[in-house]
């Protein structure tokens, strides 16, 4: 390989030197509340298990069912020979739940989002995009020709002055893009500020809701309808692996003629296989299971301010918010070393959360970062608090 192994080897070691080294724990058995680990069972907090459906009883049923029904696979991409029934049924009842005329299924959000802005916007077009947007939007506008900008996180003062710039250039489309919660902090975008700021300058609206389809507002319908701007929004792309089952797959759903345009243009959409059958029976009954969760999101809600409440008086510092996502927060120089050594510790007790730290997060803002979900229990909530105050001790004490 002409050295090229020996470079390769010295990148890596690199990437440990700067203890950036992402290492994969094997879960013994099924996503859940409580998963197996080589170490023994753990509480699971790192999740996007929202709703607790990963391991529903009625989603593996209807998946096992369809696999007799739909067979295995499709090999085949969708305009071809690559949808059923189902593929299609999905599709409306995406469309339908979120509110919005039409659906597209793709592979995976990520897809979604790499294949949404090229067919929409060319040079003469601009977009316009938080700055913590997800790495599939900063990918997916990165292949499009349209001029690029960027405003700070959530800030609606940029946004403005974006706009102006954009419009300013004589930009013929302009699309805002944002995530609907962002992942890191638990924080949402103020959506209805962005959609009147999008009326005034003429411009499309997107809101990526992986984070939020099927828990957040009062139906699950995500951050248009937490925000009351459901039919405001232009384009609302998510994913089936968080909230709605956690399997696999993406979709987009948008006004009539964008969706019918992406069917004949989205490259991801026209060159990748169908979703497999028993994903897509799965995704259907998590789909009615979602919009049937009053009781699950009810109890996601009081999950979470159990939790911040109970955090807070331990005296541990959370970023602000109501998301199920909660930043626990180790500022500082030695803040990612703590948090790192935090979430081995909590492991010992039982727990499994993860740290992040730079890159991932800015320097000197690490974190770990504890997800709630509907299957949890209030002594769950209660047991991961535990292995906080417990870890704190221990690190405390191992460093005295
Ligand atoms: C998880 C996530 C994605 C990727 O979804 P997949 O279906 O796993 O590809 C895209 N965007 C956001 C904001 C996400 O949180």
């Amino acid at each position: 390989m002409y050295g090229i192994r020996e470079e390769l080897a010295a990148e890596l070691e690199g990437i440990r030197a700067a203890g950036l080294w992402k290492a994969e724990r094997e879960l013994i058995g099924p996503q859940g509340a409580s998963v197996g680990t080589a170490g023994g069972d753990a509480l699971n907090f790192c999740a996007n298990n929202y709703l607790g459906l990963a391991d529903h009883p009625e989603i593996i049923a209807a998946a096992q069912s369809a696999m007799d029904e739909f067979g295995y696979g499709m090999a085949s991409v969708r305009f071809i020979c690559g949808t059923q029934t189902q593929h299609t049924a999905l599709e409306r009842e995406i469309a339908e739940f979120l509110g919005m005329d039409a659906a597209i299924l793709y592979s995976s959000c990520f897809d979604a989002n790499g294949g949404l802005f090229e067919v929409l916007l060319g040079p003469e077009d601009a977009v316009i995009s938080d700055e913590l947007n997800h790495a599939s939007i900063i990918d997916g506008v990165r292949l499009c020709k349209a001029v690029r900008y960027r405003y700070r996180n959530r800030d609606m003062a940029d946004l403005e002055a974006q706009l102006v710039t954009a419009r300013g250039a004589g930009a013929r489309r302009v699309l805002v893009v944002t995530d609907g919660v962002f992942s890191m902090d638990g924080s949402f975008t103020p959506l209805d500020a962005i959609c009147s700021l999008a009326e005034r300058f003429g411009a499309l609206v997107m809101v990526d809701d992986s984070h939020a389809t099927g828990f957040v507002g009062p139906r699950g319908r995500g951050t248009p309808e937490q925000f009351g701007v459901v039919d405001r929004v232009d384009i609302v792309s998510g994913t089936l692996g968080k909230a709605l089952g956690g399997a696999s797959g993406g979709f987009i759903a948008a006004r009539s003629e964008i969706v019918e345009l992406l069917r004949q243009r989205s490259r991801p959409y026209l060159f990748s296989n169908a979703v497999a059958p028993a994903v897509v029976a799965g995704s259907r009954v998590a789909l009615r299971l979602a919009a049937e969760a009053d009781e699950g999101r009810a109890r996601l809600r009081e999950n979470a301010a159990l939790f911040r409440s109970l955090m807070e008086s331990a005296g541990f510092d959370i970023l602000p918010g109501e998301h199920p996502i909660h930043a626990v927060m180790f500022p500082g120089e030695d803040g990612a070393r703590l948090a790192k050594a935090m979430s081995e510790e909590m492991l010992r007790h039982g727990v499994y959360v993860i740290a992040f730290s730079f890159p991932v997060v800015p320097r000197g803002r690490a974190r770990i970062r504890v997800q709630l979900s509907a299957a949890h229990s209030a002594d769950d909530v209660r047991a991961c608090v535990d292995a906080f105050v417990a870890a704190r001790e221990a690190v405390a004490g191992a460093e005295a």
